[in-house]
Protein backbone atom coordinates (compact mmCIF):
# COMPACT_ATOMS: atom_id res chain seq x y z
CA UNK A 1 0.00 0.00 0.00
CA UNK A 2 1.29 3.24 -0.66
CA UNK A 3 0.43 6.42 1.05
CA UNK A 4 -0.13 9.94 -0.56
CA UNK A 5 2.34 12.60 1.29
CA UNK A 6 -0.48 14.73 2.49
CA UNK A 7 -2.15 12.07 4.74
CA UNK A 8 -0.37 12.56 7.87
CA UNK A 9 -0.45 8.41 9.08
CA UNK A 10 1.17 7.62 11.78
CA UNK A 11 4.77 5.94 10.69
CA UNK A 12 4.17 2.31 12.20
CA UNK A 13 1.00 1.72 10.38
CA UNK A 14 2.40 2.41 6.87
CA UNK A 15 3.58 -0.94 6.20
CA UNK A 16 0.95 -2.70 7.40
CA UNK A 17 -2.23 -3.91 5.57
CA UNK A 18 -5.87 -4.57 7.29
CA UNK A 19 -6.76 -8.18 8.22
CA UNK A 20 -8.94 -10.27 6.15
CA UNK A 21 -10.09 -13.28 4.99
CA UNK A 22 -11.70 -12.95 1.39
CA UNK A 23 -15.05 -12.62 1.57
CA UNK A 24 -16.10 -14.33 -1.52
CA UNK A 25 -19.71 -16.08 -3.09
CA UNK A 26 -19.44 -19.86 -2.38
CA UNK A 27 -21.03 -22.79 -1.42
CA UNK A 28 -19.26 -24.07 1.47
CA UNK A 29 -17.85 -21.35 3.96
CA UNK A 30 -15.12 -23.25 5.68
CA UNK A 31 -12.63 -19.98 6.07
CA UNK A 32 -13.12 -18.43 9.23
CA UNK A 33 -13.47 -21.32 11.83
CA UNK A 34 -16.89 -19.80 12.30
CA UNK A 35 -20.18 -22.75 14.03
CA UNK A 36 -22.13 -23.55 11.02
CA UNK A 37 -24.97 -24.00 12.79
CA UNK A 38 -27.49 -21.33 12.65
CA UNK A 39 -29.36 -20.17 16.16
CA UNK A 40 -32.62 -22.59 16.53
CA UNK A 41 -36.24 -21.49 16.02
CA UNK A 42 -36.15 -21.38 19.91
CA UNK A 43 -32.79 -19.46 20.35
CA UNK A 44 -33.97 -16.90 17.52
CA UNK A 45 -37.11 -16.31 18.84
CA UNK A 46 -35.73 -15.98 22.86
CA UNK A 47 -33.21 -13.53 20.96
CA UNK A 48 -35.80 -11.36 18.94
CA UNK A 49 -37.84 -10.48 21.82
CA UNK A 50 -34.37 -9.74 24.07
CA UNK A 51 -33.90 -6.93 21.21
CA UNK A 52 -37.87 -6.27 21.14
CA UNK A 53 -37.70 -5.44 24.97
CA UNK A 54 -34.58 -3.33 24.38
CA UNK A 55 -35.77 -1.16 21.78
CA UNK A 56 -38.26 0.57 23.67
CA UNK A 57 -34.71 1.74 26.34
CA UNK A 58 -32.62 2.57 22.78
CA UNK A 59 -32.77 6.50 24.23
CA UNK A 60 -30.61 5.40 26.71
CA UNK A 61 -27.12 4.70 27.16
CA UNK A 62 -26.28 0.65 28.20
CA UNK A 63 -25.17 -0.38 30.90
CA UNK A 64 -21.60 0.81 31.03
CA UNK A 65 -19.89 -1.91 33.14
CA UNK A 66 -22.61 -5.15 31.45
CA UNK A 67 -22.57 -6.17 35.24
CA UNK A 68 -25.70 -8.75 34.03
CA UNK A 69 -23.53 -9.93 31.07
CA UNK A 70 -20.23 -10.19 33.27
CA UNK A 71 -21.86 -12.08 35.89
CA UNK A 72 -23.76 -14.67 33.38
CA UNK A 73 -20.28 -15.19 31.50
CA UNK A 74 -18.52 -15.42 35.22
CA UNK A 75 -21.08 -18.32 36.16
CA UNK A 76 -20.55 -20.08 32.58
CA UNK A 77 -17.02 -20.29 33.23
CA UNK A 78 -17.34 -21.55 36.79
CA UNK A 79 -19.86 -24.13 35.50
CA UNK A 80 -17.27 -25.30 33.21
CA UNK A 81 -13.85 -24.79 35.34
CA UNK A 82 -15.02 -25.50 38.96
CA UNK A 83 -13.76 -21.90 39.87
CA UNK A 84 -15.33 -19.04 41.80
CA UNK A 85 -14.96 -15.82 39.96
CA UNK A 86 -17.89 -13.28 40.31
CA UNK A 87 -18.06 -10.24 37.28
CA UNK A 88 -15.25 -8.66 38.84
CA UNK A 89 -13.27 -11.05 36.75
CA UNK A 90 -14.62 -10.61 33.70
CA UNK A 91 -14.46 -8.17 31.28
CA UNK A 92 -16.35 -8.22 28.15
CA UNK A 93 -16.20 -6.15 24.62
CA UNK A 94 -17.38 -6.38 20.75
CA UNK A 95 -15.07 -9.77 20.69
CA UNK A 96 -12.01 -10.62 21.83
CA UNK A 97 -10.36 -8.92 19.30
CA UNK A 98 -11.58 -5.67 21.44
CA UNK A 99 -10.38 -7.45 24.35
CA UNK A 100 -7.19 -8.02 22.95
CA UNK A 101 -6.76 -4.34 21.83
CA UNK A 102 -7.66 -3.32 25.35
CA UNK A 103 -5.04 -5.34 26.43
CA UNK A 104 -2.47 -3.82 24.55
CA UNK A 105 -3.75 -0.16 25.53
CA UNK A 106 -3.56 -0.62 28.96
CA UNK A 107 -0.22 -3.16 29.29
CA UNK A 108 1.90 -2.99 25.91
CA UNK A 109 4.05 -0.84 26.86
CA UNK A 110 7.46 -1.99 25.82
CA UNK A 111 7.08 -5.47 23.98
CA UNK A 112 5.05 -8.67 23.26
CA UNK A 113 6.02 -11.87 22.41
CA UNK A 114 3.73 -14.32 20.65
CA UNK A 115 4.43 -17.95 19.15
CA UNK A 116 4.46 -18.06 15.40
CA UNK A 117 2.53 -18.95 13.54
CA UNK A 118 -0.17 -18.08 15.93
CA UNK A 119 -3.37 -16.02 15.43
CA UNK A 120 -1.79 -12.94 13.41
CA UNK A 121 -4.24 -9.75 15.01
CA UNK A 122 -2.44 -10.26 17.86
CA UNK A 123 0.57 -9.38 15.97
CA UNK A 124 -1.37 -6.83 14.57
CA UNK A 125 -3.22 -5.43 17.20
CA UNK A 126 0.20 -4.96 18.99
CA UNK A 127 1.94 -2.88 16.31
CA UNK A 128 -1.35 -0.47 15.57
CA UNK A 129 -1.24 0.53 19.60
CA UNK A 130 2.43 0.77 19.08
CA UNK A 131 3.69 -2.21 20.88
CA UNK A 132 7.06 -3.63 20.02
CA UNK A 133 5.46 -6.88 18.73
CA UNK A 134 8.02 -10.17 18.74
CA UNK A 135 7.46 -13.49 16.54
CA UNK A 136 8.16 -15.88 19.13
CA UNK A 137 8.75 -19.70 17.31
CA UNK A 138 7.33 -23.00 17.82
CA UNK A 139 9.02 -26.49 16.97
CA UNK A 140 8.24 -27.10 13.30
CA UNK A 141 5.89 -29.46 13.86
CA UNK A 142 4.08 -26.35 14.93
CA UNK A 143 3.80 -27.40 18.87
CA UNK A 144 5.28 -25.24 21.40
CA UNK A 145 8.32 -26.44 23.02
CA UNK A 146 7.84 -25.44 26.74
CA UNK A 147 11.67 -25.33 27.14
CA UNK A 148 12.13 -22.97 24.09
CA UNK A 149 9.47 -21.05 24.93
CA UNK A 150 10.66 -20.22 28.29
CA UNK A 151 14.34 -19.11 26.88
CA UNK A 152 12.57 -16.59 24.41
CA UNK A 153 10.27 -15.44 26.92
CA UNK A 154 13.47 -14.91 29.90
CA UNK A 155 15.58 -13.56 26.52
CA UNK A 156 13.07 -10.88 25.31
CA UNK A 157 11.08 -9.61 28.93
CA UNK A 158 8.13 -8.49 27.36
CA UNK A 159 5.54 -7.25 29.05
CA UNK A 160 3.14 -9.55 27.58
CA UNK A 161 3.16 -12.87 26.36
CA UNK A 162 0.47 -14.47 24.11
CA UNK A 163 0.16 -18.15 24.34
CA UNK A 164 -3.14 -19.45 21.53
CA UNK A 165 -4.77 -22.82 22.71
CA UNK A 166 -5.81 -24.45 20.77
CA UNK A 167 -3.70 -22.64 18.58
CA UNK A 168 -4.66 -20.81 15.59
CA UNK A 169 -3.90 -22.16 12.14
CA UNK A 170 -2.21 -25.06 13.31
CA UNK A 171 -5.49 -26.42 16.20
CA UNK A 172 -2.98 -28.19 18.55
CA UNK A 173 -3.86 -27.32 22.09
CA UNK A 174 -1.35 -26.71 25.33
CA UNK A 175 -1.07 -29.05 28.25
CA UNK A 176 -2.19 -27.05 31.54
CA UNK A 177 1.14 -28.02 33.30
CA UNK A 178 3.07 -26.28 30.49
CA UNK A 179 1.19 -23.36 30.50
CA UNK A 180 1.41 -23.41 34.52
CA UNK A 181 5.16 -23.67 33.79
CA UNK A 182 5.09 -20.28 31.40
CA UNK A 183 3.33 -18.62 33.71
CA UNK A 184 6.03 -19.17 36.80
CA UNK A 185 8.71 -17.73 33.97
CA UNK A 186 6.49 -14.88 33.37
CA UNK A 187 6.03 -14.14 36.72
CA UNK A 188 9.96 -13.55 37.59
CA UNK A 189 9.86 -10.94 35.06
CA UNK A 190 6.65 -8.98 35.89
CA UNK A 191 4.96 -9.18 32.90
CA UNK A 192 1.30 -10.67 32.08
CA UNK A 193 0.56 -14.02 30.09
CA UNK A 194 -2.47 -13.47 27.94
CA UNK A 195 -3.70 -17.28 26.80
CA UNK A 196 -5.97 -17.23 23.94
CA UNK A 197 -8.29 -19.71 24.90
CA UNK A 198 -10.77 -18.75 21.52
CA UNK A 199 -11.50 -22.37 20.61
CA UNK A 200 -11.35 -24.06 24.37
CA UNK A 201 -14.65 -25.72 24.39
CA UNK A 202 -13.29 -27.70 21.16
CA UNK A 203 -10.59 -29.28 23.46
CA UNK A 204 -10.55 -31.60 26.36
CA UNK A 205 -7.70 -29.98 27.69
CA UNK A 206 -8.29 -27.57 31.40
CA UNK A 207 -8.71 -24.21 31.08
CA UNK A 208 -5.91 -21.84 32.16
CA UNK A 209 -8.55 -20.14 34.22
CA UNK A 210 -7.85 -22.71 36.97
CA UNK A 211 -4.41 -20.52 37.54
CA UNK A 212 -5.42 -17.57 38.03
CA UNK A 213 -6.11 -17.52 41.76
CA UNK A 214 -3.02 -18.23 42.58
CA UNK A 215 -1.73 -16.39 39.40
CA UNK A 216 -2.66 -13.01 39.06
CA UNK A 217 -0.66 -11.99 36.21
CA UNK A 218 -2.45 -14.96 34.02
CA UNK A 219 -5.19 -13.35 32.05
CA UNK A 220 -7.69 -15.64 29.18
CA UNK A 221 -9.25 -14.48 26.76
CA UNK A 222 -12.27 -16.20 25.70
CA UNK A 223 -14.93 -15.89 22.68
CA UNK A 224 -18.35 -16.45 21.99
CA UNK A 225 -17.77 -16.51 18.16
CA UNK A 226 -16.90 -20.11 17.49
CA UNK A 227 -17.97 -22.62 20.57
CA UNK A 228 -21.13 -20.67 20.76
CA UNK A 229 -21.90 -19.82 17.43
CA UNK A 230 -22.36 -16.15 17.89
CA UNK A 231 -19.83 -14.41 15.54
CA UNK A 232 -22.21 -11.98 14.34
CA UNK A 233 -23.10 -10.48 17.48
CA UNK A 234 -19.44 -9.59 18.56
CA UNK A 235 -19.08 -10.92 22.29
CA UNK A 236 -15.77 -11.77 23.58
CA UNK A 237 -14.40 -11.18 27.21
CA UNK A 238 -11.29 -11.63 29.63
CA UNK A 239 -11.26 -13.86 32.60
CA UNK A 240 -8.43 -12.36 35.15
CA UNK A 241 -7.42 -10.63 38.53
CA UNK A 242 -10.20 -7.73 39.44
CA UNK A 243 -7.20 -5.48 38.76
CA UNK A 244 -6.83 -6.41 35.23
CA UNK A 245 -10.63 -5.84 34.52
CA UNK A 246 -10.06 -2.54 36.59
CA UNK A 247 -7.29 -1.34 34.02
CA UNK A 248 -9.68 -2.63 30.85
CA UNK A 249 -12.09 0.31 32.65
CA UNK A 250 -9.77 2.90 32.10
CA UNK A 251 -9.20 2.41 28.58
CA UNK A 252 -12.70 0.72 27.22
CA UNK A 253 -14.67 3.66 25.29
CA UNK A 254 -17.72 4.72 27.16
CA UNK A 255 -20.48 2.60 26.68
CA UNK A 256 -18.69 0.32 24.37
CA UNK A 257 -20.88 -2.77 24.64
CA UNK A 258 -24.70 -1.66 22.97
CA UNK A 259 -27.88 -2.56 25.20
CA UNK A 260 -28.45 -5.26 22.01
CA UNK A 261 -25.25 -6.48 22.23
CA UNK A 262 -25.74 -7.20 26.28
CA UNK A 263 -29.46 -8.32 26.11
CA UNK A 264 -28.45 -11.25 23.10
CA UNK A 265 -25.47 -12.53 24.96
CA UNK A 266 -27.23 -13.43 27.85
CA UNK A 267 -29.82 -15.25 25.79
CA UNK A 268 -27.31 -17.49 24.17
CA UNK A 269 -26.02 -18.20 27.83
CA UNK A 270 -29.24 -18.99 28.10
CA UNK A 271 -28.90 -21.33 25.48
CA UNK A 272 -25.58 -22.76 26.41
CA UNK A 273 -26.56 -26.43 26.85
CA UNK A 274 -28.28 -26.19 23.39
CA UNK A 275 -25.17 -24.64 21.84
CA UNK A 276 -22.71 -27.01 23.06
CA UNK A 277 -24.04 -30.11 22.13
CA UNK A 278 -23.67 -28.08 18.46
CA UNK A 279 -19.75 -28.72 19.70
CA UNK A 280 -19.81 -32.23 20.43
CA UNK A 281 -21.34 -32.49 16.62
CA UNK A 282 -18.37 -30.19 15.16
CA UNK A 283 -15.73 -32.72 17.43
CA UNK A 284 -16.94 -35.57 15.64
CA UNK A 285 -16.97 -34.49 12.17
CA UNK A 286 -13.42 -33.61 12.59
CA UNK A 287 -12.58 -36.84 13.39
CA UNK A 288 -14.25 -38.18 10.38
CA UNK A 289 -12.78 -35.42 8.29
CA UNK A 290 -9.74 -35.96 9.32
CA UNK A 291 -9.88 -40.11 8.77
CA UNK A 292 -10.50 -38.46 4.85
CA UNK A 293 -8.20 -36.33 4.53
CA UNK A 294 -5.59 -39.23 5.71
CA UNK A 295 -6.95 -41.70 3.10
CA UNK A 296 -7.00 -39.04 0.37
CA UNK A 297 -3.13 -39.59 1.41
CA UNK A 298 -3.07 -36.06 3.21
CA UNK A 299 -1.14 -35.17 6.33
CA UNK A 300 -3.05 -33.67 9.17
CA UNK A 301 -1.65 -31.12 12.47
CA UNK A 302 -3.24 -32.62 15.44
CA UNK A 303 -5.73 -30.12 15.91
CA UNK A 304 -8.06 -29.69 19.46
CA UNK A 305 -10.11 -27.16 17.39
CA UNK A 306 -12.88 -26.76 14.91
CA UNK A 307 -10.54 -26.73 11.97
CA UNK A 308 -7.64 -28.89 10.56
CA UNK A 309 -4.44 -27.60 9.15
CA UNK A 310 -3.01 -29.96 6.22
CA UNK A 311 -0.78 -30.72 4.21
CA UNK A 312 0.75 -33.26 1.37
CA UNK A 313 -0.61 -32.22 -1.61
CA UNK A 314 1.74 -31.26 -4.72
CA UNK A 315 0.12 -27.91 -5.56
CA UNK A 316 1.48 -24.99 -4.07
CA UNK A 317 -1.49 -24.07 -1.12
CA UNK A 318 -2.63 -20.76 -3.24
CA UNK A 319 -3.26 -22.93 -6.52
CA UNK A 320 -5.07 -25.39 -4.00
CA UNK A 321 -6.91 -23.03 -2.42
CA UNK A 322 -8.00 -20.84 -5.49
CA UNK A 323 -9.16 -24.83 -7.13
CA UNK A 324 -11.31 -26.06 -4.27
CA UNK A 325 -12.96 -21.83 -4.57
CA UNK A 326 -14.00 -22.57 -8.18
CA UNK A 327 -15.60 -25.72 -7.18
CA UNK A 328 -18.01 -23.51 -4.88
CA UNK A 329 -15.34 -24.46 -1.30
CA UNK A 330 -13.84 -21.29 0.33
CA UNK A 331 -11.19 -22.53 2.71
CA UNK A 332 -8.00 -20.51 4.19
CA UNK A 333 -4.66 -20.33 2.88
CA UNK A 334 -2.65 -19.06 6.23
CA UNK A 335 0.32 -17.86 4.62
CA UNK A 336 1.59 -21.14 5.67
CA UNK A 337 3.92 -23.11 3.02
CA UNK A 338 2.23 -26.23 1.51
CA UNK A 339 -0.61 -25.95 3.99
CA UNK A 340 -4.44 -24.92 4.06
CA UNK A 341 -6.65 -24.84 6.61
CA UNK A 342 -10.10 -26.21 6.73
CA UNK A 343 -13.26 -25.15 9.40
CA UNK A 344 -15.52 -27.49 9.97
CA UNK A 345 -18.63 -27.46 8.80
CA UNK A 346 -22.11 -28.95 8.40
CA UNK A 347 -22.35 -32.74 7.17
CA UNK A 348 -23.30 -31.21 3.52
CA UNK A 349 -20.10 -28.82 3.58
CA UNK A 350 -17.78 -31.31 4.64
CA UNK A 351 -18.39 -33.79 2.35
CA UNK A 352 -18.37 -31.32 -0.62
CA UNK A 353 -15.22 -30.11 0.52
CA UNK A 354 -13.90 -33.47 0.41
CA UNK A 355 -15.34 -34.55 -3.01
CA UNK A 356 -14.20 -31.41 -4.35
CA UNK A 357 -10.17 -32.13 -3.06
CA UNK A 358 -10.71 -35.98 -4.28
CA UNK A 359 -10.82 -34.15 -7.59
CA UNK A 360 -7.80 -32.30 -7.45
CA UNK A 361 -4.97 -33.45 -5.90
C1 LIG B 1 -11.43 -16.21 16.12
C2 LIG B 1 -10.36 -15.87 17.10
C3 LIG B 1 -10.49 -14.82 17.99
C4 LIG B 1 -11.60 -13.91 18.00
O1 LIG B 1 -12.49 -13.47 17.74
P1 LIG B 1 -13.68 -12.50 18.07
O2 LIG B 1 -14.67 -12.88 17.05
O3 LIG B 1 -13.13 -11.13 17.95
O4 LIG B 1 -14.08 -12.84 19.47
C5 LIG B 1 -9.52 -14.59 18.95
N1 LIG B 1 -8.45 -15.37 19.00
C6 LIG B 1 -8.27 -16.39 18.16
C7 LIG B 1 -7.08 -17.24 18.31
C8 LIG B 1 -9.21 -16.67 17.17
O5 LIG B 1 -9.01 -17.66 16.32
Amino acid sequence: MSWPNWLPLRENLRSLSPYGAPQVPAQAFLNTNENPFPPSAQLQAAITKAVSDVASQLNRYPDRDAELLRSKLASYINNLSGTDFTFNNIWVANGSNEVIQSLFLAFGEGSALGFTPSYSMHALIGKVSNTVWIDGFRDSDFTLNTKEAINQILLHKPAMTFVTTPNNPTGGAVALAEIAKIADTVKTLGGLLVVDEAYAEFSKELSAVTLIAKNPHVVVVRTMSKAFAFAGARVGYLVADPMVKDAMMIVRLPYHLSSITQAVAQVALDFKDELLAGVETLIQSRESLITSLSSLGLTTVKTDANFILFTGFKQNARELWSDLLKKGVLIRDVGLSGHLRVTIGTEAENKLFISALKELI
